[in-house]
């Protein structure tokens, strides 16, 4: 073994003898990994340039073995050894950092999904994603809880990736979590406006109401991999009545004086999705859920389970 590595040192309980620093001990240990090719320059040379103290913690070894060969001249090669792997500590660290980055695109598909996987498992821990900031002015009301806390790392990440891994980002992404909306206004915004997420998206928990709810339900029929829908239920939901609803409502008043969820604004719409694989249906509020109201959910949750499972169109004729 070449007496030039921290290992030989170590031995020879130089860091003691010498009174080297704790910041040369590092620098010094991490040229022998350098060597074994567990770090590489860049990274050893950020470490030099961590501190100012990193450098100054060379010049100081160099007057050390200056002062060791005065006093001991036979520790001459020790400290020749020692000059000249601060020296290559130097040049390592000096030399220009390489501007191009890893060229992840070259890997196999395989390896570029595991490792987006990681990266997105670290930033996002939560399953449910909340969708973004909101742009659209509604009055629906906010029942769900603002619980999900946006990093400043979550939303840099997509912005870092680029064009071309942005979208395999999101095809990842949305694999994995689940989307939830405030309201159908907010969702229908969102599939209009985000192409990954209509492209990509697999789960989405929404609070059926609003005023958008018919054209934003008949939107999700875009999505092509959507698997899973949860629907939450509340007061609100009653408040827009399909069209057929509203105009019978305008002419037969007493039989509408009871709002049912059967006549709600978007069911329709609902009922012509085809091809998911889950479909559930929750009280948005649950501390205001009677019987009638968790009779009204469990069939709403019945009904929606029975036909949105049912396979899409194209793919019974493929079938065949
Ligand atoms: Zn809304």
């Amino acid at each position: 073994m070449s007496s030039k590595s921290w290992y030989m040192l170590k031995i020879k309980s130089v860091p003691t003898r010498y009174g080297l620093s704790r910041n040369i001990q590092t620098l010094l240990q991490a040229l022998d990994k350098f060597y074994t090719g567990s770090i590489d320059a860049t990274e050893l040379g950020r470490l030099v340039r961590l501190s100012p103290k990193r450098r100054s913690a060379i010049a100081d070894t160099f007057s050390k073995c200056a002062d060791m060969m005065k006093k001991e001249p036979e520790e001459l090669k020790t400290c020749i050894d020692i000059i000249e792997m601060c020296t290559e500590i130097l040049v390592i660290a000096d030399r220009p950092v390489p501007t191009q980055g890893f060229p992840l695109m070259r890997l196999p598909v395989e390896i570029r999904d595991a490792i987006m996987d990681l990266m997105i498992d670290n930033v996002f821990r939560a399953k449910g994603i909340k969708a973004a900031t909101k742009r659209i002015a509604c009055n629906c009301p906010k029942i769900e809880r603002d619980f999900f806390l946006q990093t400043p790392q979550m939303k840099a990440l997509p912005s870092l990736l680029g064009p071309t891994l942005n979208r395999e980002f999101f095809r990842i992404f949305f694999r994995k979590k689940s989307v939830r909306f405030r309201c159908c206004c907010e969702m229908l915004d969102h599939l209009k406006h985000n192409e990954h997420l209509i492209r990509h998206v697999r789960q989405i928990k929404v609070h059926w109401c609003g005023p958008e709810s018919a054209v934003a339900f008949e939107k999700l029929s875009e999505c092509p991999k959507l698997e899973g829908l949860a629907l939450s239920i509340s007061k609100s939901t009653l408040a827009h009545l399909s069209e057929r609803t509203d105009l019978m409502k305008s002419y037969f008043p007493l039989i509408y004086r009871n709002i049912r969820i059967t006549d709600v604004l978007g069911l329709d719409e609902l009922l012509g999705l085809r091809g998911l694989q889950e479909v559930s249906v929750q009280h948005a509020q649950t501390k205001n859920a009677n019987l009638t109201v968790e009779m009204d959910r469990a069939n709403l949750a019945e009904l929606l389970s029975t036909l949105l499972k049912q396979p899409k169109e194209d793919d019974m004729s493929l079938g065949e």
